[in-house]
């Protein structure tokens, strides 16, 4: 995949501007990168916040010739990549199903897929938010919330938003080209089972279909949706856009 940078200084939203671009005919690989999002959004309407210089404000036109029913796995491959980039700088990671990037439980990193029908056929939005200091989220999310700088005594190793996109691009190029493959699918699921301790045995809460059910994790489903066996032995099939909140059940950990 061919990638091309388009740096702005400030945006509402990255997702926002790589909707219309895509809806323009941009093609594939273009990435739109904010310095500060006034904005930023998670998923069902939630803010994501960025302040100026702070994090990786960042967005992906994908035009993916995946069946629908794959298209999900984009979002469980960009937590790879966002995993794979981090790593780079000596980070211990865990990847919570289905979207968010932790140390320690605490989000570092934020990732929203959005599709669109373009004059050119569908194209995904695919949004990561990285937090490299701790000033680009305010203190009242410090308790959920972390940053590159918040692991390092040292100042001088925090790297700078180009240096992180440079990374990222190159391992999200990687991980793509591998979905597109033949047997795609499946690898990035395995590489996701790898990086994330979500993916099976773990115990959580989850807040879905106006309820909260609790249970352990049970794997993923080809699509990869999430599986939870409740504590009578019923294996609920969870899809991503069904889920308002996961969380790791606190009595577990
Ligand atoms: P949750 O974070 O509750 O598990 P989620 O993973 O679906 O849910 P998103 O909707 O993807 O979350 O992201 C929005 C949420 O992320 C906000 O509700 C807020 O709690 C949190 N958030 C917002 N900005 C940041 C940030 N810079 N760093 C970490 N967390 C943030």
């Amino acid at each position: 995949m061919q990638v091309t940078i388009k740096t702005f200084d400030s945006l509402g939203s990255t997702n926002t501007e790589a909707l219309e671009m895509a809806r323009g005919g941009a093609d594939e690989g273009v990435c739109v990168i904010a310095r500060r999002q006034t904005a930023g959004r998670g998923r069902h309407g939630r803010k994501w916040v960025s302040e100026r210089d702070a994090g990786l404000a960042f967005s992906i036109i994908l035009r993916p010739a995946l069946p629908p029913e794959s298209l999900p796995l984009i979002t469980l491959m960009a937590g790879v990549a966002v995993h794979e980039t981090l790593t780079e700088f000596g980070l211990v990671l865990d990847i919570k199903w289905v979207n968010d990037v932790l140390i320690d439980e605490k989000k570092i990193s934020g990732i929203l897929a959005e599709t669109t029908m373009t004059d050119k056929g569908l194209a995904v939005i695919l949004g990561i938010g990285i937090n490299i200091r701790s000033s680009n989220f305010p203190p009242e999310l410090a308790d959920r919330a972390t940053s590159i700088e918040d692991s390092f005594d040292d100042p001088e190793r925090v790297p700078t938003p180009e240096r992180l996109t440079a990374i990222l691009t190159g391992h999200l190029s990687r991980l793509y080209e591998k979905l597109l493959a033949p047997g795609g699918p499946e690898t990035i699921l395995g590489d996701w089972r790898e990086r994330s301790s979500y993916f099976a045995g773990k115990r959580v809460t989850v807040r879905a279909f106006d309820q909260t059910l609790i249970g352990t994790t049970d794997g993923l489903e080809p699509s990869g949706a999430l599986r939870l066996r409740k504590d009578d032995g019923e294996i609920v099939i969870i899809q991503a856009g069904d889920v308002e909140q996961l969380r790791a059940d606190p009595g577990s950990l």
